[in-house]
């Protein structure tokens, strides 16, 4: 596995790549690397003929100056894992690399970021904009892999590939969860060992509220039984729970049939701020 550190040698690279009719995966990641991001590792170096993965904590997408210092770094350990799981290049910029200059471009992806992480995380979808941008026209990679875990994210690259007319097709890789449903995470290493045994209570929750979707409870019922169900963790902070369309993610207030549902939730735990989702159909 080659590691290459400046947009140039990137470049270059892939433009070699693409010359010789090789099919280019692109995984980016900020790191810290678990089994959620070695999967979609996996599943791009059995699609494509070479996998980039991009390893960049990115400061764009950080409103909160503390998450973004806390955010764990380990990137010799993550280059031991990527070998194996079929990584070809690790594509690994410094800050300066990636920002010679600050932005000035602005992002506004309307009611897509007008909810949940958007309105929680001001500028947060405009950093992940930034900076997806810049790896696509760095490395112009056919497939692009992302998880549902981030299922507001995956949305919103969307819009972007298809606004901007990336050629490339999008991957939105299911979330890969510990034995007991904790959403695999980069953030689950700063939980302390007792916010980890409460922690897999947000997929019990979401689990309860995809139940009540299916015994056709209210949008807003579903709201209050999570709020309730939640609260009684004393630990658990929780930021939001959402009923949100799946496609326009704007919230539902009330079932149409066979429609897609995103529940969806961050809550805080220990200064943790974790997320989740699960999606269900209407019948
Ligand atoms: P991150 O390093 O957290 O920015 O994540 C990099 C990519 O891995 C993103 O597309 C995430 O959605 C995806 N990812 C993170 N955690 C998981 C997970 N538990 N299951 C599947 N994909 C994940």
């Amino acid at each position: 596995m080659q590691i290459l550190q400046t947009a140039a040698a990137l470049q270059a690279q892939t433009e070699t790549w693409r010359r010789e009719g090789q099919r280019i995966g692109l995984v980016p990641t900020m790191g810290a690397l678990h089994e959620g991001h070695l999967q979609l590792v996996r599943a791009a170096a059995q699609e494509c003929d070479v996998v980039v993965v991009s390893i960049f904590v990115n400061p764009t997408q950080f409103n909160n100056p503390e998450d973004y210092r806390l955010y764990p770094r380990l990137p010799e350990a993550d280059a031991e894992l990527l070998g194996p799981a079929g990584c070809t290049a690790l594509f690994l910029p410094s800050v300066e690399e990636m920002y010679p200059r600050p932005t000035v471009l602005h992002f506004d992806f309307g009611s897509l970021e007008r909810v949940m992480e958007g309105a929680h995380r001001p500028g947060h979808f405009n950093g992940v904009a930034t900076v997806v941008s810049k790896l696509f026209h760095l490395c112009r990679p056919h497939r692009a892999y992302f998880g549902q875990k981030d299922f507001q994210q995956v949305a919103i690259v969307r819009q972007l590939v298809q606004d901007l007319s990336f050629d490339l097709e999008l991957v939105a890789f299911p979330t890969i969860r510990e034995a007991d449903g904790l959403a695999m995470s980069s953030r689950n290493r700063r939980l302390t060992p007792e916010a980890r045994l409460v922690a897999p209570a947000l997929y019990r929750a979401l689990q309860q509220a995809e139940q009540l979707v299916h015994q056709h409870n209210t949008p807003d019922a579903i709201r209050i039984a999570v709020a309730e169900l939640l609260g009684q963790e004393p630990s658990i902070t929780l930021e939001y729970f959402e009923v949100a369309d799946a496609e326009t993610l704007q919230p539902v207030s009330e079932w149409k049939p066979n429609q897609t549902i995103a529940l969806c939730l961050a809550a805080q735990l220990g200064g943790v701020r974790l997320i989740d989702n699960v999606v269900v159909k209407t019948v």
